[in-house]
């Protein structure tokens, strides 16, 4: 529902004047992910903006709206009148592009910004699973596999493979973690080792940072936020003691690796892949404030452990009108935490 109302938001947002709903507006934080110069293949590079839409979205944001660091975000909660036109920037998951390309354009245009990293990603430079089920399914031979938990996969022609990906991707991602390591294990054993290699190279734009870049960024003034250990949902699914971990080992790498850790952002943060437990662990590792996906804007009535952000779409127009819109999705948003709450 919450991802409908997204939808929605950027569809009318288009037609509607934005004179009309701008004394509708309210703070919000947005989102996005990588950027990249060109991708060359959008089946597997899923989450970059392309540099010249990144930079009209920067110049459309810059204009109608005051970019906050996160710092403010208390305040932005507690008087959101006075914050019609806020909006606090994020990015998800610290592709390498970040630094490469996004930190400077954000830098130029004066516009603080706060980075979400899976610190599990960071340690060992593994990319996000999402990415390598859409390699499996799109750049593995010709053959049959057996696949934990999915069962016999055939590869054979492109468009059966490309309903194939679009189902194991959400079965996964509502997978238990082990469960969903070993079938993406299996995945990738199907690669001989320079295929893999090879890829790996050539879609570089999944690459993620360094701790000597994300310590690069620091300095530059970026917000650093944990996006939990490893990139998997938090859902209702997990062991028990996965969100625990999750939550506090993401919070002491960076602590370790950079400093102060406040903010966590739920890997793909939607309302199946974020349980109670999930937002009940993110307050017990001492976090200040939490981000899911869910649509909304920003006041004192909500857990602060469950607050809403707005996905940047990849050529995202009518954020003008788009951004107060997105305060008619505060009832849902509101539902959806009370059922949380127990
Ligand atoms: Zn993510």
């Amino acid at each position: 529902m919450p991802r409908r109302f997204g939808i929605f938001a950027r569809t009318l947002g288009r037609f509607v004047p934005s004179a009309l709903v701008r004394p509708f507006g309210r703070p919000v934080v947005l989102f996005f992910h990588g950027v990249e110069q060109h991708t060359d293949d959008p089946r597997v590079q899923t989450n970059h903006h392309e540099v010249d839409d990144f930079v009209q979205i920067l110049k459309a944001i810059k204009a109608s709206f005051d970019v906050l660091p996160l710092a403010a975000v208390s305040d932005a909660l507690a008087h959101p009148e006075r914050h019609r036109r806020s909006v606090f920037l994020t990015s998800d998951d610290g592709y390498a592009n970040t630094l490469t390309i996004a930190a400077d354009l954000l830098e130029d245009m004066g516009l603080p910004w706060t980075l979400f990293i899976s610190t599990h990603h960071v340690d060992t430079g593994e990319r996000n699973p999402m990415f390598l089920i859409r390699l499996f399914f799109h750049y593995a031979p010709e053959g049959q596999y057996d696949i934990p938990f999915l069962g016999p996969v055939v590869l054979g022609d492109e468009d059966v493979r490309e309903r194939q990906v679009a189902r194991a991707v959400e079965r996964l991602r509502l997978m238990n973690f082990k469960d969903a390591s070993r079938a993406l294990a299996a995945m990738l054993a199907a690669f001989p080792d320079d295929t893999l290699r090879r890829l790996l190279k050539r879609f570089s734009s999944e690459a993620f940072l360094s701790w000597g870049q994300i310590t690069d960024l620091k300095r530059r003034g970026v917000e650093i936020g944990a996006h939990a250990h490893h990139h998997w949902a938090m859902h209702a699914g997990q062991d028990p003691l996965f969100y625990r971990d999750e939550a506090r080992r993401s919070r002491e790498r960076i602590e370790k690796e950079v400093g102060a850790c406040r903010y966590f952002a739920y890997p793909h943060g939607n309302v199946d892949d974020v349980s109670r437990r999930a937002w009940e662990a993110v307050r017990d590792a001492g976090y200040d404030y939490a981000f899911t996906t869910l649509s909304g804007t920003l006041d004192a009535s909500l857990n602060p452990f469950l607050l809403p952000r707005f996905c940047l779409g990849p050529h995202q127009r009518g954020l003008t009108s788009v951004v107060p819109l997105l305060r008619a999705a505060n009832p849902r948003l509101a539902e959806w935490q009370k059922r949380m709450a127990g």
